[in-house]
């Protein structure tokens, strides 16, 4: 697979202030762009441009962005990123296999996203040429082609794997599993999982998300007894640390939750 620094990042976006700005910042970081605003003439574009990858709003005329990358992927392995207004929203997408390879959440900074975008192409250039090794500790090897994804989670259908063995989880710790694992780089504090972990904001402690987590640790461990996969940052909150270079995983590419970098998703 060859990737050419030519070859234009998709905007697809319908506000079109929005659209310009991600442009400009992506132009000035030395990608050129492409905007759209109509789902419908996305899959056209794919195929005629050969885009590096898509930022695809949820929100469009003419064709929803899940609609969008569910065509994309028929014949496309372009990394696609979704675009889209609600956080609570998230969850949902992580539970639609849709294989997008990731998710930022409306407001944004243009430099959130142009961060992002480096990264996730740095992650296929990686995997591409093999024997990449990038993060903070340099732990995360993408050596050969894309590794498989250890961890897979389903929200639709309610069911979550790790390296290809069923977790058995409540609701509340499928949806903590799932906001943990949409930013694996990153430590989420307690109230910030505690809004998302319940749809109507209902008034609870925060020591509940700790009794979740040793629920959720439990059934991980059970998995990896030799892992801490869920880390709890003293003072600050937890994060997911999942290593990806055991033998013998199961691939499940499909999985859009499937976490592939959990160390360095953006070293700068
Ligand atoms: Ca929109």
């Amino acid at each position: 697979m060859t990737l050419s620094n030519t070859a234009p990042i998709l905007i697809v976006e319908d506000e079109p202030k929005l659209a310009a700005l991600l442009a400009e910042y992506l132009r000035v970081a030395g990608m050129p762009c492409r905007i759209l605003s109509d789902g419908r003439d996305v899959v056209p574009a794919v195929r005629a441009t050969q885009p590096r990858l898509v930022l695809l709003d949820l929100m469009l005329p003419g064709m929803d962005g899940l609609e969008v990358c569910r065509a994309v992927r028929e014949f496309s392995e372009v990394p696609v990123v979704m675009l889209t207004a609600r956080a609570a929203e998230t969850d949902r997408l992580l539970g639609l296999e849709l294989g997008a390879d990731d998710y930022i959440c409306k407001p944004f900074s243009p430099r959130e996203v142009v961060a992002r975008v480096k990264a996730i192409l740095r992650r296929v250039r990686g995997a591409s040429t093999a024997s990449t090794t990038f993060g903070p500790q340099g732990t995360a090897s993408l050596a050969n082609a894309a590794p498989p994804r250890a961890l897979v989670i389903d929200a639709m259908r309610h069911h979550a794997r790790l390296d290809g063995h069923e977790l058995p989880l409540t609701p509340v710790e499928l949806r903590l599993l799932a906001t943990l694992a949409s930013h694996p780089d990153k430590t989420f504090p307690r109230a910030h999982l505690l809004d998302r972990m319940y749809d109507d904001h209902r008034v609870v402690a925060d020591r509940t998300v700790d009794s979740h987590i040793k629920n959720l640790r439990r059934k991980l461990q059970a998995i990896r007894p030799d892992e801490e996969i869920v880390r709890s940052i003293y003072g600050v909150g937890y994060r997911l640390e999942l290593r990806t270079d055991r033998p013998g995983m199961g691939a499940a590419r499909h999985g859009v939750a499937g976490i592939d970098n959990p160390a360095g998703a953006m070293p700068e």
